[in-house]
C-alpha cells in the first residue's frame, strides 16, 4: 500500500467508491468522472505503478485481471453491444493515478 495513493485509500476502505466487483486480487469500481455511461477502473489490491513496473511475478494479477474485464462487461450488461479497455501509461500517456489499473468503459447507444 502506498501513502497518498487514492486507490489504495479505496482498497482500504479510506476512500469511498462504488464497487461492482472484489476478490483478493482486484477491485473494480466506478469511475467519478466517467467518460461514458459505463466506466469502471479495474485496480490490483497490490500498489504497481503502470505498466512499465510490472514484473514477472505480476502475471497472474494481469491475466487474473484481463479474464475478469469479460466477466464484468457482461455483469454490466455491455459484453454484446461492445466496450474499451484501455490502460494509460505514464504522463505522456495520460496517467494520473500512479496505481494500475485499466479502463473498461461503454454503454453506448447501440448502432
Ligand atoms: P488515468 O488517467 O488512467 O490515471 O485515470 C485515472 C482515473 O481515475 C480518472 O478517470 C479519474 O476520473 C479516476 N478517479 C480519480 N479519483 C477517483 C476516485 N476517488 N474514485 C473513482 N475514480 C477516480
Ligand atoms: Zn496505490
Amino acid at each position: 500500500m502506498a501513502i497518498d495513493c487514492i486507490f489504495c485509500k479505496i482498497i482500504k476502505g479510506e476512500s469511498p467508491a462504488i464497487f461492482v466487483y472484489k476478490d483478493e486480487y482486484m477491485v473494480v469500481f466506478h469511475n467519478i468522472k466517467p467518460s461514458a455511461p459505463i466506466h469502471v477502473l479495474m485496480v490490483p489490491i497490490e500498489h504497481i505503478e503502470s505498466v512499465n513496473s510490472l514484473e514477472e511475478r505480476h502475471s497472474e494479477v494481469i491475466s487474473k485481471m484481463m479474464l475478469k474485464a469479460k466477466e464484468i462487461a457482461r455483469s454490466l450488461g455491455i459484453s454484446d453491444s461492445g466496450y474499451k479497455l484501455i490502460i494509460n501509461v505514464g504522463r505522456g500517456g495520460g496517467q494520473v493515478v500512479f496505481h494500475l489499473h485499466i479502463h473498461l468503459i461503454g454503454g453506448w447507444e447501440k448502432l
